[in-house]
């Protein structure tokens, strides 16, 4: 029978909207030495924005139009992005053909028999294809016609006001390694994890990459992976404790969590450290 005082935990952490799915789960917590956080919608709001529209040929409104038909089809929160900054009512009727969402890379799709491809540097660069070089901060969204290049989008997510605040009390707390992973590119990612403390920084990660990088952690200690799901279930689902947001999450990723943040804030994980603890001291 499990000792009444996980109960008690399981209660305590829900109050601070953190849904632990198991008293097995708080005991676990507690040996946790190790925290994996995905980049965009776990340490980032997930939430983005177009900013610049950068043109190598053809037009600024070429661009945002041929991407926005390729993402009307997605779910990711850059596509809803960029739906948004064209106007998705403008796109109501399209046909796309041969279309392919590619994990962690982009779209590749036929519209009006013209082949596209909406996407990161890895997509380009596995048609063959080189991107232009800019400063902007920002996350990059390439776009090519017909196997030619046209330009780039620029969306902008923003840092969780109190992601850094959280990454500092978790380590206060005694966590020795906090990590990031991330299918964005490393310029940006890095300036991202310098901005909220975290030890290290892995970026251009396809899913399977970052399976690859859990697992490397996995034998070195006890480990939590956070993350919402999106380009990152399987490592959810690898992880010694799987943490999902629950706002922003993928439906799929707060079934496979074993805890889920409510809030979707990082702060949420130490509340919930802190139940763990309280928690064994009530039983032992
Ligand atoms: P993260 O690893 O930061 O959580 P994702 O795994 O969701 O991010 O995506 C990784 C990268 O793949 C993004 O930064 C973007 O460059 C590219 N990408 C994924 N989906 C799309 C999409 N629908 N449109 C454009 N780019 C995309
Ligand atoms: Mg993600």
């Amino acid at each position: 029978s499990v000792p009444l005082g996980f109960f008690g935990g399981i209660g305590a952490a829900s109050k601070q909207g953190v849904l632990v799915k198991g008293s097995n789960y708080l005991e676990e917590l507690n040996a946790i030495d190790t925290i994996v956080l995905d980049k965009t919608g776990t340490i980032t709001k997930g939430s983005f924005d177009v900013t610049h529209i950068l043109v190598k040929e053809g037009s600024e409104e070429e661009i945002l139009r041929l991407a926005a038909q390729l993402e009307s089809l997605s779910n990711h929160p850059i596509a809803r992005s960029i739906v948004k900054a064209y106007g998705k009512e403008k796109l109501e009727g399209l046909k796309v053909s041969d279309y392919e969402e590619v994990s962690g890379q982009g779209l590749v799709g036929k519209v009006k028999g013209e082949s596209l491809l909406v996407g990161n540097e890895k997509l380009m660069k596995a048609h063959n294809l080189s991107v232009m070089d800019t400063n902007e901060l920002g996350s990059r969204v390439h776009v090519a016609k017909n196997g030619r290049y046209l330009g780039c989008i620029i969306v902008a997510d923003q840092v969780k006001e109190d992601s850094e605040k959280a990454i500092k009390a978790l380590k206060a707390r005694g966590i020795k390694k906090i990590i990031m992973l991330t299918g964005d590119r490393k310029e940006f990612a890095e300036y991202i994890g310098k901005q909220v403390g975290v030890d290290k920084v892995y970026a251009g990660l396809l899913p399977q990459d970052k399976v690859r990088h859990l697992e490397k952690e996995l034998e070195e200690g006890k480990v939590a992976f956070v993350g919402d799901g999106i380009n990152d279930a399987p490592v959810l689902a690898r992880a010694d404790i799987g943490i999902a947001m629950g706002g922003v999450g993928s439906d799929a990723a707060i079934e496979a969590a074993d805890v889920v943040l409510m809030t979707d804030s990082l702060s949420s994980i130490g509340d919930v450290l802190d139940v763990a603890k309280r928690t064994r001291r009530v039983v032992t």
